[in-house]
């Protein structure tokens, strides 16, 4: 249920609200607006009855939220969200732009590319320390010492950090060195990560399962939300489908359907999406196109002897070439960069 203060409701108003709330036994979650101040309700089995919010001073209204994923719903919150991460935005009209190696490998790589993709209009160095290999005998990532030239690369050109965290132990060590942590497509529906995650102090990107829909999804990103940590944002990156001369199908659906249903920002990964670096700016330029908020591609110095992702990462120079394209695609659909 969702409760609507009036637009003049006063701060003793909205705290009878949300103490009604806890005395049921249920969690309130404040959702300030530009007009009005609104209360998501989460915790009940069944219905609630609007009469015992209704009744209250200050109250405009109570309403039942009809989707199943409540929080992250625009029914709740009109509003597109814009993640403040660190005095960098994520959502809103400037679009995210996060590139980087697929893995962190070496304190050369890291800074060349941190460099260049700086140098190119990003405002996030995207990298992995962690890495989920489908086969064990794959490298797995440097581990801290990865996330220690991360951070290096962030002292150097103040990108922020976007890094994956692939389980709950290592949360806590990835949340000291990230800006932001990636939730991969592989660990979208690990609950018990979700309910930590729920609990961080950073924002976090939900990337789509492979074989997700967009409403377990949603429900994934929900899990976060309702535990806490309102700074959530969605990455499409493709899902598997019957075609295999891509890696993945880019589902490109996903982003309209999705600024539709919820307020959070929506990320389109071209990279991972399609898998072919000749095909990656194709895709990332259509997922500009299509609305998304920013754009999470892999940007390699070297591909060729990249130690995972080769395959679709661009070079430094493709990507400067990618962004001055994006430029002019993002002026055409009323964004920035
Ligand atoms: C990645 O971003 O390098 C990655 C592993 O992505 P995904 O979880 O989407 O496969
Ligand atoms: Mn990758």
């Amino acid at each position: 249920m969702l409760v609507v203060m009036k637009p003049h409701a006063t701060p003793e108003q909205v705290e009878a609200v949300v103490e009604r709330i806890r005395t049921l036994g249920l969690t309130p979650h404040p959702i300030p607006g530009t007009q009005r101040i609104a209360i998501g309700i989460t915790g009940n089995q069944g219905g609630l009855e609007p009469d015992l919010f209704t009744t209250l001073p200050g109250v405009a209204d109570a309403l039942r939220v009809s989707q199943p994923f409540k929080l992250v719903s625009r029914e709740v919150k009109e509003e597109d969200t814009i993640i403040d991460v660190g005095g960098t935005s994520l959502g809103g009209r400037e679009l995210a732009i996060m590139a980087g190696p697929c893995s962190v490998e070496s304190r050369e790589q890291v800074l060349e590319t941190a460099h260049a993709v700086k140098r190119a209009g990003a405002r996030f160095l995207r990298g992995g320390a962690y890495k989920p290999r489908t086969s064990p005998y794959d490298f797995q990532g440097l581990a801290e010492e990865g996330l220690k030239l991360l951070a290096l690369a962030r002292e150097q050109t103040g990108l922020k950090i976007v890094t994956e965290v692939m389980d709950v132990e290592t949360l806590p060590m990835v949340a000291d060195y990230a800006d932001v942590l990636q939730l991969g497509a592989r660990n979208m529906q690990n609950f018990s990560l979700l309910k930590q995650l729920g609990l961080a102090r950073r924002p976090v990107i939900v990337k789509r399962g492979p074989s997700a829909t967009i409403k377990e999804w949603l429900m994934a990103a929900e899990y976060v939300v309702s535990r806490g940590n309102y700074r959530v944002a969605l990455c499409e990156r493709g899902i598997r489908t019957f075609e295999n001369m891509t890696r993945n199908t880019l589902d490109l659906n996903a982003v309209p359907v999705l600024k539709a249903l919820t307020h959070l920002p929506v990320l389109v990964d071209p990279s991972h999406g399609i898998g072919l670096r000749a095909h990656v700016a194709a895709m990332a330029r259509a997922g500009v196109a299509a609305g998304a908020d920013g754009i999470l591609v892999e940007v390699h110095p070297h591909p060729e002897g990249a130690l995972s992702d080769g395959a679709q990462s661009l070079t430094p120079p493709e990507f400067e070439a990618l962004m001055r394209e994006v430029r002019g695609i993002a002026q055409a659909v009323g964004r920035s960069i």
